[in-house]
């Protein structure tokens, strides 16, 4: 086979507590546009949100499952640990300045190879990075820069995301107890890199509040991602056969190094069902829950979306 490579990152997907605090925090200090209300479609009795930019492009995608009695998630080996959002070097000092003034704890500037990053937390306290980045993106943070998994052994990891998954290696920084190596996908896409993280500091990853449940790459459309397919079954992953989310079609497998990765389809996208203009006001079901709408629409806490 032909070598191949992902554009980047699609959307990642993290759990949450009670939903209206994260709805303020994305849409209000992150300025973020919820582009999709719908359910969990494995438990219609849970929200499943959908961040994104205003025209809720791939690479733009965050989404959350707001568990409202979640336990706190824990950050480890084996795990997503971090996302991280683009944003211009013209108005990061302004950014830097706000959170400072509205965010509940904010940590940094630190320096990540070369890049001045800040780190904010949720209402959750999971890390929301913002890493500056060259020329203008305009005022608002422009999708994402890159995500870090943090294992326990890169090499494995980094062996499938460069041979297989058509990454390079772009850089290697140690810093506080911490290694981080650096894979870029060419080709200038939102959310190219991904940082392999291994750290002397000892922690079990555990599901819950605040943590990641998996990171989703891009597929250009159905017959690119079952190609994706071959190509990782015969690299020896255990990926599960085409599932309809919806707004993509995904597939899903277990790195090497324990991470859950999945694949998306960019189209249809999130006007399949409602027009750009409305995003993410109406409740959004699938076919299969219309049926129970009323008693979804009462077991759901209401939310209530202001414009940042
Ligand atoms: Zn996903």
């Amino acid at each position: 086979m032909t070598a191949k490579t992902m554009p980047g990152l699609h959307h990642v997907t993290a759990i949450s507590g009670p939903p209206q605090a994260n709805v303020d925090f994305f849409t209000r200090l992150m300025g973020q546009r919820l582009v999709k209300k719908t359910v969990n479609f494995d438990d219609p009795g849970t929200y499943h949100l959908y961040y994104g930019n205003h025209t809720a492009d791939p690479g733009t995608i965050l989404t959350f499952f707001p568990f409202a009695n979640a336990g706190p998630g824990r950050a480890g080996p084996g795990m997503a640990s971090a996302y991280a959002y683009s944003l211009g070097s013209g108005v990061f000092d302004d950014w830097m300045g706000r959170m400072a003034e509205q965010a509940i704890n904010v940590d940094g500037p630190t320096e990540r190879f070369g890049q001045r990053v800040i780190t904010v937390a949720d209402p959750d306290g999971a890390p929301v990075e913002l890493v500056e980045v060259e020329g203008d993106h305009g005022p608002d943070l422009d999708g994402f820069h890159s995500a870090t998994l943090w294992l326990r052994d890169i090499g494995p990891t980094l062996r499938l995301m460069t041979d297989v998954m058509g990454y390079t290696e772009a850089g290697y920084e140690t810093k506080k107890g911490e290694e981080r190596t650096r894979l870029v996908a060419p080709g200038g896409a939102r959310g190219a890199v991904i940082d392999l993280k291994r750290s002397d500091r000892p922690s079990t990853a555990r599901q819950g509040a605040g943590s990641i449940h998996h990171i989703a790459f891009r597929a250009l459309d159905d017959e690119d991602q079952l190609d994706w397919r071959e190509r990782l079954l015969a690299a020896g992953m255990q990926v599960t056969p085409v599932i309809d989310r919806q707004y993509f079609n995904a597939i899903y497998f277990r790195e090497p190094g324990g991470v859950l990765f999945e694949i998306a389809t960019d189209p249809p996208g999130f006007t399949r069902d409602e027009p750009l203009a409305h995003l993410g006001e109406a409740l959004k079901l699938p076919e299969k829950y219309e049926a129970y709408r009323k008693r979804i629409e009462q077991v759901l806490p209401p939310l209530k979306v202001r414009r940042a």
